[in-house]
Parts: structure tokens; C-alpha cells; sequence
């Protein structure tokens, strides 16, 4: 058998994984040797004779488990984006070993006491090394042997837990699918759309990730609505348990590393820092957000000429939309394709901005023949990374859209980033690739991520790039989102894919008329979510929940979010991103989005109040904010950029909630 690839760096430019000669039988192996390798170089940190040093133990922590790290994020990006049984099979197998793993390093007490002997004067150390402390309690380092034992415990069972969630819920997409033996029946639908679906005489309609089904906004026959959005709302209804269990478990948890809650626990290192911000901030948006989608509702109800129920509101959104607005985002999509998006549009705004520049790296292979590799180059021709996107769905993808390292930038290793987006988007059988607006704004919106991931400079991996608070990481790729719609840009990308025409300035005009319609219901649905998160991390020690749905109910009547005509964007049962094994990461942290939005809406502000898009603006936006990744404290950084404080009124305006 060859070597396995992990076992030494890669040889390949800015040391992109060498994705070609990776199989599936190298990764359990070079899991095993990553971790047994750390082990070995912390006991050496750890049983070091000499006096502990920033270099003798911080920084050579940041040197170790160099093996573990290639495989570990090659193998959970492949997982993401092209998950095959077999890759399953080795995730199920070794996320709770890697749990145990991490824990083994937290909670060993002769490495605890000499990180606690470290002192150094350099304010970039000063900074890692509370990082590390920070760390190392929040995992449990300060408890007594017998807490830890039970803290291992929780840890490997929530680990186990989160894995079966996500692998239920991938198994729900298909097993839940709407399937319809009628074609009549999936009147509304585009004729390709259709005849993508067929499956032996049957047609077969997937769920995609949130409450809300795409096809309700096109299905015409009410009884297939219902059914399609009863099939979206009862899916894995087995994760109502692990919901359970799993809330129940953090709240334990927490209460052992000294939190009344999982989500005092979680925000204490983050933006936020209390409940009490968070909920003040989440108390401000309810009231108002619901008494939008209440008259939106009455609008959609008068246009059906009956009451509506919950899936015909896309329905009839759409024929208020045309009514009212005059606008068919249908028609947006011809002007819409894929190359020009990303050419035209999302990388000439980065070089408008930041001067940086993009070449095609057909040479470089990807783990997919449909991901594509570009080299970065700064304004002066120097190198700054590389960028690959993964652009189409498939059915071992996971859904929603996505922005990852495969390299950190950092000085300690001198490695410069090499960086990933996964848009979803479904690959036409032939011709040219057509978006919609909210594919296109998905993808400028990853696209900012990776911006944040490229441009760090920073001495060492622990603090590169995106590794920021999660309730700040929102911010600079929702900042990304405004050049979709800059004039210029969007002039330079948006032709029509056959004859190269403009998109007219009248559908354009039309479609920033209708952009705050069905904004009531979309913060509705977005702060549903984020209080029923909210709720299920709240959840005191001890406390027990018998009923799941009963639970959730409750938990959106009492935050006064519960409106019967727009549910939760995502429920209990089908709640990845609190829930979920792999990319679970958002528990007690769905309110991010949010609180990132008032950052975001502020900059947007800013880059407007100075010119837009010009070199100055990108530089400095670059300079002062993405740069810096998490080597300082950010909001520090927010303010070198924007000269003060942040204001949330921008946001209200933003959102059609500052009543009047
Ligand atoms: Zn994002």
C-alpha cells in the first residue's frame, strides 16, 4: 500500500490537500496516528523539565497534532460535501474518539498547571495564552477528577447523540419526500423540474433543510401544499428524543463548569457575554417583526379571496408580489449565470475593492471534478491563497451553503490560506447554470467569509481567519452581500446568458420596490428559531421535558414569536445547526445571525456614507477588521473600523421594524 497522504505535508502549491490521491482507507489510520502523535508531544509539553515558557508550552501546543489537523479537515469537509456511506461509517465511528481525544488534552492537570505558570510581556502571546486558559477551563480543566469523569461521560454520549441526529435527518430528506403518482398534481412546477424528479411511474420531491419548502411558492393544488409542508414540519420525528436528551445533557453540563445554563455557558465567551443582551436584543425585534407578518398575512388572505393556513403563504406571496410590485423574480434568473456571477460579479467586487486578483488553476484537482480552483493574488502580484468553490448539489451533500478552511494562514507555519465555499445549486442536465437572487446573494455572502479567511495575517492558527466569536463570524460575509446589488456590479454581472444584454433597469427598480415585502415573515421565521434555540438551552439542570413538540410550543408562546400562519424555520426535530453532530456548532447560537446583522447593517452604512465601492474603503474595511482574524478582542476591531460603537437602529430600518 502507498504511503498515506497525511502522514507528511503536501507538496502541492500553498499545500493544498492532495485530493487525488486520498482514499477512503487512509483516514481512520491517520486519524489514529494524528492523535496518538499528539498525545505524545503534549506528555512532552507537559513533563518538560523546565520552567514553562509562551514557547515551551503555548506555542509548542500550537505545534502539535499536525497529522490529526490535515486529516481532520479534509476529512469533515469531504463529509459535508460529498458524505458516502463509507465516509458516514468512519464518522459515526471517530467523532466520539475525538471527543475523548480533545478531552484528554483539557483535562490533563500537569498540562493545566504549566500553562497557568506562563507569563510572557508580547501582547499578541498575552492574548493566546488567555485564550488557552479560556479554553482550558471552559472544558472543564478546574473541576475535581470525579466532575471531570462525568464531564467526559457527557461529552462522548452528546458526541454520539449529535452524529445519529444528522445522520436521521439526511435519511428524512429522501424518506419523507413528498412522492406524487399524478403529475397533475405538481401543477406549477417547471416541466424540467418535474421531469427531474420521476423515479419509476412515481415523482419523488426531496425536503430541503427548513420549514419552509421552495415548491410551495409554485405547487398550485392546495392539497399538495399541505401535504408537502406536513411532510416538512413531522420529519424524523425520532429526533424529538435525541432533542431531549441532548438538551437535558448541556444543561447538566453546564451546571458542572459552574453556569446556570447551557446558554449562560455558551455566550460567556462570546460578543454577547450575558442572556440578558441576548434576550434584550431578541425582546426588542419580537413584537414588532409579528405585527408585520400579521398584515403581510391579511394581504396574502385578501389576494386567496379565503383565510390562508401556513403553506399557502409562499403561494400567495408571490401573487401579492406580481400584484403590488409587478415583480416576477423569475425573470431576474436569465440575467443570473453561475460563471458571470462569480467572474463578473462576486470577484470583480473583491478587486474593485481590495485589488486583489483570480486566476483558474485547472492544474490543481479538487476532491470533485465540479470544484474549481483559483489562485489569489494581491494588487503588487504577491500571493495571498487560494480559493476553491464547490458550486452544485448532490445528493451527499449536506444542504445550505458553507464557507471552510482547508489551510489557516499563519505565520508560526508560514502557510498562506487556502479556503472553500459549497453553494448548493442545482446542476442543470445541460446548458448553462441560471440563479435565482437569493443563490446569487448566498454566494456573495460565502464569499465575504472566505474574504475573512484570505486575508488574515496573523502569527498563529488558533486565532486565523474566521476563528472569531460565533456571534461575530455573520458579520463580514453578510457585509459581502451588499455589492450584489451595487449598481456597478451587479451592471457588470447580470447579462442576459444568450444575448449578453443588460438586465433592464425596470425589473431592477422592481425588485428593490418589492425587497421589504415579506420581510415580517422572514424575521418571524428567523426569530422563532432563534428563541426556540434560545429555550431549549435556558433549560435548568435537572429540569425534565416530556413532551418535545409540547416543549417547543410553549417555549414560542411565552417569547410572544408564536404566530399559527409562520412557523419556526426550522423545528426541534429538524434543527441542524444546535442539534447536529458535525455542524451542530450553533447551540444557544442561532441568535448570531441577528446580532451580527447589526454590525453588518452599520458597515453597509459606512461604506455608503464613504463612496462605496472604492480601493480606500476595501483597504481599510481590510486593514482594520479582516485581517486581524481573532487575534485581538473583534469588537475592538469593529470599532478601528467604524470609528465608534455600534448603533442597532441601521438594522430596524433595515428590517421595517421602527414602527410609524
Ligand atoms: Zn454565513
Amino acid at each position: 500500500m502507498a504511503e498515506n497522504p497525511f502522514f507528511a505535508a503536501s507538496t502541492l502549491p500553498y499545500n493544498l490537500p492532495p485530493f487525488a490521491q486520498i482514499r477512503e482507507e487512509h483516514y481512520l489510520p491517520a486519524f489514529e496516528q494524528g492523535m496518538a502523535e499528539q498525545l505524545r508531544e503534549v506528555a512532552e509539553i507537559a513533563g518538560n523539565p523546565e520552567p514553562a515558557t509562551f514557547a515551551n508550552t503555548i506555542e509548542a501546543l500550537e505545534r502539535s497534532g499536525r497529522v490529526l489537523k490535515r486529516v481532520a479537515t479534509v476529512f469533515f469537509s469531504i463529509a459535508a460535501s460529498d458524505g458516502t456511506d463509507g465516509i458516514r461509517e468512519i464518522e459515526t465511528e471517530i467523532s466520539p474518539r475525538l471527543t475523548k481525544h480533545n478531552d484528554a488534552i483539557h483535562l490533563d492537570r500537569a498540562l493545566y498547571a504549566r500553562i497557568k505558570q506562563v507569563s510572557t510581556e508580547d501582547p499578541q502571546e498575552a492574548w493566546l495564552l488567555e485564550k488557552y486558559r479560556v479554553d482550558f477551563v471552559r472544558a472543564g480543566a478546574d473541576l475535581s477528577e470525579s466532575e471531570q469523569e462525568r464531564l467526559k461521560q457527557l461529552n462522548e454520549e452528546l458526541s454520539t447523540l449529535g452524529t445519529t441526529f444528522s445522520q436521521n435527518l439526511l435519511k428524512a430528506t429522501t424518506a419523507s419526500a413528498l412522492v406524487v403518482e399524478d403529475p397533475a398534481d405538481l401543477d406549477g412546477l417547471s416541466e424540467s423540474a418535474i421531469k427531474a424528479i420521476e423515479k419509476d411511474g412515481k415523482y419523488v420531491l426531496p425536503l430541503l433543510n427548513f420549514t419552509n419548502q421552495p415548491a410551495l411558492a409554485e405547487l398550485t393544488d392546495r392539497e399538495t401544499r399541505r401535504r408537502l409542508y406536513e411532510l416538512s414540519i413531522n420529519r424524523a420525528p425520532e429526533n424529538f428524543e435525541l432533542a431531549i436528551r441532548m438538551a437535558t445533557l448541556r444543561a447538566e453540563r453546564a451546571a458542572l463548569l459552574g453556569y446556570p445554563d447551557h446558554a449562560a455557558y455558551t455566550v460567556a465567551d462570546q460578543t454577547a457575554k450575558t442572556t440578558e443582551a441576548v434576550e434584550e436584543m431578541l425582546g426588542k425585534l419580537t413584537g414588532p417583526a409579528v405585527a408585520n407578518a400579521r398584515r403581510e398575512a391579511e394581504a396574502l388572505s385578501e389576494q386567496a379571496g379565503f383565510p390562508i393556513e401556513p403553506w399557502d403563504w409562499s403561494f400567495y406571496a408571490e401573487k401579492v408580489r406580481k400584484a403590488r410590485y409587478d415583480f416576477d423574480s423569475s425573470e431576474l434568473r436569465p440575467y443570473f449565470e453561475l460563471d458571470r456571477v462569480v467572474r463578473d460579479g462576486i470577484f470583480h467586487a473583491a478587486t474593485e475593492l481590495y485589488g486583489i486578483t483570480f486566476a483558474d488553476r485547472p492544474d490543481l484537482a479538487g476532491y470533485h471534478p465540479d470544484v474549481r480552483v483559483h489562485e489569489v493574488s494581491n494588487a503588487d502580484g504577491s500571493p495571498l491563497g487560494l480559493f476553491l468553490l464547490d458550486p452544485y448539489a448532490r445528493p451527499t451533500k449536506r444542504g445550505g451553503a458553507w464557507m471552510n478552511n482547508l489551510v489557516d494562514q499563519s505565520h508560526l507555519f508560514g502557510e498562506r490560506p487556502v479556503v472553500m465555499n459549497n453553494l448548493n445549486i442545482t446542476k442543470p442536465a445541460e446548458g448553462p447554470t441560471l440563479l435565482t437572487f437569493d443563490e446569487v446573494n448566498t454566494a456573495f455572502h460565502e464569499f465575504g467569509h472566505a474574504l475573512h479567511g484570505l486575508f488574515s495575517d496573523v502569527r498563529f492558527p488558533r486565532v486565523s481567519g474566521t476563528s472569531v466569536p460565533r456571534d461575530f463570524v455573520e458579520y463580514p460575509s453578510q457585509v459581502n452581500e451588499m455589492w450584489a446589488t451595487w449598481p456597478s456590479v451587479l451592471a457588470n454581472f447580470a447579462k442576459h446568458h444568450e444575448t449578453g444584454e443588460p438586465v433592464p433597469a425596470e425589473l431592477l427598480e422592481k425588485m428593490r420596490a418589492a425587497e421589504k415585502f415579506n420581510q415580517g415573515f422572514a424575521t418571524v421565521e428567523y426569530l422563532a428559531a432563534a428563541l426556540l434555540d434560545w429555550a431549549w438551552h435556558r433549560l435548568a439542570p435537572g429540569e425534565t421535558v416530556a413532551d418535545a413538540e409540547a416543549f417547543e410550543n410553549a417555549a414560542l408562546e411565552r417569547a410572544g414569536i408564536a404566530f399559527e400562519l409562520v412557523r419556526t424555520r426550522y423545528r426541534t426535530n429538524y434543527f441542524a445547526h444546535i442539534f447536529s453532530g458535525s455542524v451542530g456548532g450553533y447551540s444557544a447560537g442561532y441568535y448570531s445571525y441577528i446580532w451580527s446583522e447589526v454590525l453588518d447593517a452599520e458597515s453597509v452604512e459606512w461604506f455608503k456614507e464613504n463612496g462605496g465601492l472604492t480601493r480606500e474603503n476595501g483597504d481599510h474595511f481590510r486593514s482594520t477588521l479582516l485581517s486581524v482574524g481573532g487575534a485581538k478582542d473583534v469588537m475592538d476591531a469593529f470599532r478601528d473600523f467604524r470609528g465608534r460603537d455600534p448603533r442597532i437602529e441601521p438594522l430596524l430600518e433595515r428590517r421595517g421594524l421602527l414602527g410609524g
